[in-house]
């Protein structure tokens, strides 16, 4: 060790600082809390939910999308599968679906039926082998068909028959609620001159753009989603799969960001051309050096954190880390010259601690045990003495990095593990767990971005970048964190946004 004061600069996290209080003029509700996500693409609300396999899959996606923020598709499954979640979130909802899921006339209804089910739709326009629109199946034609019945029954026999009502290409929304309205209907099969189906909108498209005002959405219309990769092996392959499937944002997800092959793909993915509409996010680093050297690789924002999360044990496996704060505040140093945004990852307990995350230098914030209870997150609910939990597991956990029975392991290079010749040699770098059951995800997300109101409201910000240029953090002792939290009292009722 060659350095001038062997020991370096003091680490500090969430629990060392506080925010000061400012002369504030305003109300939480009129706080804006839209951030910069990456190079291009904002948010409303800036929470990312985790790429982990306990945390995001298509379902929590969708939730956290529709409040405003993005989800990270974990990467521990197939290369195919998970382009799959990715293509479930881009067709969840849409101004008009462009490439609708069809069926054809000598299908089965219980193959619709699956189709239906596996992409979460009440009906499907019916093409013939040109792409002529010959009639539409939903619900109301097969309502009256038995199950055992809908393998042997054909759509030809129950479809609703061409000719429908259809909207012409380029058609305006006002125009398509009109005919909603007007003939009942609630699916507007889109045609071309020759009757080729082009597009398909729907009356649930409307109720959801009215219901989530505030959704992250493309130009398209379209939910946005983001994807894990590694560097190693086929990682290429996936990112290439990713992007076919419609991905808006590719995460390179490691643990040390800051090595060679994270770097080269980072700078692969921003000169290949066919990337170009996609925003790639590279991490983690811990460091002003780590953020620099992502930032050169042309990173389109940068993920911090090394060991700050919960179920993480890097900092006592591997004794290496930077508590998060100061990891956010040193990696801000090289990113926001170049205009990059900072993404805060792991290590948040409660919704102050996302304000405090801002103000240190990031722009969004990550989480993983905050989310992982919500009932969108993957996995089932587990009692335990009558209470509700739902597992929570670390992406370097044993469980995540094995591979057990059918279950490959997609994420040992996360934790750059890949050439380990065999599991029972694998060093884990995390644990598995469980969290409290918490409920849908628009009411966690709902007081975490409350949370982060309050926090403007008492900084006087009325927009995050507002925050980041008023607040100022005071340092705080053991007896200042004690008394940040409720003391001297039995808490017997526990509050939506407090639990110990
Ligand atoms: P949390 O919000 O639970 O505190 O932290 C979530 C973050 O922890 C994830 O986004 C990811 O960066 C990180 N992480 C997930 N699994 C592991 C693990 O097993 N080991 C380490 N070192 N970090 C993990």
């Amino acid at each position: 060790m060659d350095q001038a004061d062997p020991f370096g600069f003091i680490g500090l996290t969430y629990d060392d600082v506080m925010l000061l209080p400012g002369h504030t003029d305003v109300i939480p509700s009129e706080a804006d809390t839209s951030s910069r996500l990456t190079r291009r693409i904002e948010v409303s609300t800036p929470l990312l939910s985790a790429a982990m396999d306990t945390v995001t899959e298509s379902r929590m996606a969708v939730a956290m999308a529709r409040q405003g923020g993005l989800g990270i598709l974990h990467r521990n499954l197939s290369i195919a599968d998970q382009a799959s979640q990715v293509d479930l979130v881009k067709r969840s909802e849409s101004g008009m679906v462009t490439d609708p899921v069809t069926t054809t006339a000598d299908a089965t209804v219980a193959e619709v039926d699956a189709l239906c089910g596996h992409f979460r739709v009440s009906g499907l326009p019916v093409v013939d082998q040109a792409g002529v629109l010959v009639g539409i199946i939903t619900n109301r034609d097969m309502r009256f068909v038995s199950p055992f019945e809908k393998a042997t029954t054909l759509v030809r026999d129950v479809m609703t028959k061409a000719p429908l009502i259809t909207g012409r290409q380029g058609i305006d929304p006002d125009d398509a609620i009109a005919i909603f309205a007007q003939h009942k209907i609630e699916k507007l099969p889109i045609v071309d001159e020759q009757g080729r189906l082009t597009g398909l909108i729907t009356v649930k498209d409307f109720d959801k753009s009215e219901k989530y005002p505030f959704a992250t959405k493309d130009s398209a219309g379209r939910l946005r989603v983001g994807a894990a990769i590694g560097f190693f092996g086929d990682a290429w392959q996936r990112a290439t799969s990713l992007l076919e499937a419609g991905v808006d944002v590719i995460v390179v997800d490691t643990a040390n960001g800051d090595s060679a092959g994270v770097l080269d793909i980072i700078r692969r993915l921003k000169r290949d051309s066919a990337f170009e509409a996609v925003d790639i996010i590279g991490g983690n680093v811990a460091t002003r050096s780590g953020a620099q050297a992502l930032v050169d690789a042309g990173a389109d924002a940068i993920k911090v954190g090394v060991g700050p999360g919960s179920i993480c044990t890097t900092r006592v496996v591997a004794g290496v880390g930077v508590p998060q704060v100061t990891a956010v505040y040193e990696a801000s140093l090289a990113a926001k010259p170049h205009g990059i945004p900072v993404i805060a990852d792991g290590g948040l307990q409660y919704s102050g601690d996302i304000a405090k995350a801002l103000v240190a230098g990031a722009d969004t914030v990550m989480l993983g045990s905050l989310l992982a209870g919500c009932d969108e997150s993957p996995g089932d609910l587990v009692f335990v003495n009558g209470k509700q939990y739902k597992n929570y597991r670390g992406m370097g956990s044993l469980g995540a990095l094995q591979t057990r029975g059918e279950k490959t392991s997609y994420s040992k290079d996360r934790y750059f593990q890949s050439d380990v010749p065999s599991d029972d040699k694998l060093i884990a770098e995390g644990i598995e767990g469980q969290v409290p059951y918490r409920g849908p995800l628009a009411s966690v997300a709902y007081q975490l971005a409350g949370g982060l109101r309050q926090s403007m409201f008492y900084t006087g910000a009325r927009t995050i970048a507002e925050l980041k240029e008023k607040g100022r953090f005071v340092r705080i002792t053991a007896a200042g964190l004690k008394e940040s939290h409720p003391h001297d009292v039995q808490m017997v009722v526990e509050a939506p946004n407090y639990r110990r």
